[in-house]
């Protein structure tokens, strides 16, 4: 056997993350690895904390990236703020929405499920109606951007519910920190956890966390020890809380923070009402070029993630070849429906880096020119036009 190293081929990413990584971050993530307590490390992880409180919109002291993907962050929240035997209200309207509920069972909590059909979001009436119906849950869990559907669910008006029957907030932000506007404090979240390879573009692997005064003086206040070792907060705190005493409670991926603080330092240069226009932006000019093709979006108009665009598959289009091709040919990845919607959508993502007006271009040159190929009713050129006077536009 003869091995070489590893060269991946040139892709574009444009499906439900990971997205394109920008240069800036991968040569930051290149620098030489320093020891987990160096100070100039301790500094670094300081500066983090500065720019994801800035990223979330809070003041949170507990904000930090929990050394794991967006699915450590999502039981990081979980296993500190649910005991054994609490209800819990979960929405569920995709795939992430039945995590949740599978998390709640894993910890010996009831979850009371609140579901909505895919590709639309979560209606506030049916919180209300559950939690009106078990005055004794004691957390409200929802997903703010679907990913498996691309809908916007609001955050705003699903936590003062929440609120207003005495329940804790738990909230997934993996694909909307940084795409779309994510008021943690405003809107009185109270446990948060996001992604880093989504809109953030840096490379998957952490996910950022902040909990809010009321979800910490939940944690001090439990009545069970927390289940989880490493992510039990009290602990993860003496490292990434500990100011001047911090002490070692797991090597952090140095590296990977390097990423990290590269990539928020992008997000604080462009500003985040900046970040979430061009994301806005770039969506127009993409869905005009996709509507122009006779593509019809899923969900409902206002409800929808500018980020994560989900179309119907073309009646008689063998949706996997398509993807396939654009793969082959041209270097470009989009996702698959999942769940109940695998077969049925292609997942267009426009996040981050790969949030600009070449890839719109070329990804809808593309589709045309493959989709044409196979028999279908397509203009040359049309969708081309139709998001360039969208871009020309706005
Ligand atoms: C991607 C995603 C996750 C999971 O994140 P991983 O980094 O893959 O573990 C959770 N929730 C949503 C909404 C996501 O889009």
């Amino acid at each position: 056997m003869h091995y070489q190293s590893f060269h991946p081929p040139v892709r574009t990413l444009m499906g439900p993350g990971p997205s394109d990584v920008s240069p800036r971050v991968l040569q930051a993530m290149a620098r030489p690895t320093l020891g987990h307590l160096d100070p100039a490390f301790l500094h670094l992880m300081d500066e983090i904390r500065t720019l994801l409180q800035y990223a979330f919109s809070t003041g949170n002291e507990l904000t930090m990236p929990v050394s794991a993907p967006g699915s450590a962050g999502m039981e990081a929240c979980f296993v500190n703020l649910v005991e054994p035997g609490d209800k819990v209200i979960v929405c569920r309207n995709g795939v992430f929405g039945d995590r949740l509920r599978a998390n709640v069972e894993r910890i010996g909590g009831t979850a009371v499920m609140v579901d909505d059909d895919w590709g639309e979001a979560v209606d506030p009436a049916k919180v209300e109606a559950a939690l009106r119906q078990h005055p004794d849950a004691a957390v409200v869990a929802f997903v703010h951007a679907e990913t498996s559907t691309g809908a916007l669910s609001d955050a705003a008006t699903l936590t003062n519910l929440a609120h207003d029957h005495d329940c804790l907030v738990i909230m997934d932000a993996v694909t909307s920190l940084g795409g779309v506007p994510l008021l943690v404090d405003a809107w009185g979240v109270d446990a948060v956890y996001a992604g880093t390879q989504k809109c953030l573009s840096c490379t998957p692997g952490l996910s950022p966390v902040t909990f809010n005064s009321r979800a910490v003086e939940r944690i001090r206040k439990r009545n069970s020890p927390i289940q989880s070792w490493f992510l039990d907060m009290n602990l993860v705190m003496g490292y990434w809380g500990g100011g001047a005493k911090r002490a070692y409670h797991h090597t952090a991926p140095i590296n990977a923070l390097y990423g990290l603080h590269e990539s928020l330092l992008m997000l604080h240069e462009e500003k985040l009402e900046n970040a979430w226009a061009r994301h806005e932006r770039h969506h127009r000019a993409l869905k005009a070029g996709l509507e122009s093709m006779g593509l019809a979006y899923i969900g409902t108009e206002g409800r929808r993630l500018p980020h994560l665009n989900a179309v119907a598959i073309p009646q008689g289009i063998d949706e996997a070849r398509v993807r396939r091709r654009l793969l082959r040919e041209y270097g470009i990845e989009i996702g698959a429906g999942l769940g109940e919607l695998a077969g049925k959508v292609w997942r267009i993502g426009l996040m981050g880096t790969s949030c600009n007006a070449r890839n719109v271009y070329v990804f809808l040159g593309a589709l045309e020119a493959i989709l044409g190929e196979m028999g279908a009713q397509v203009e040359a050129g049309r969708a081309l036009a139709a998001a360039r006077r969208q871009l020309e536009e706005s």
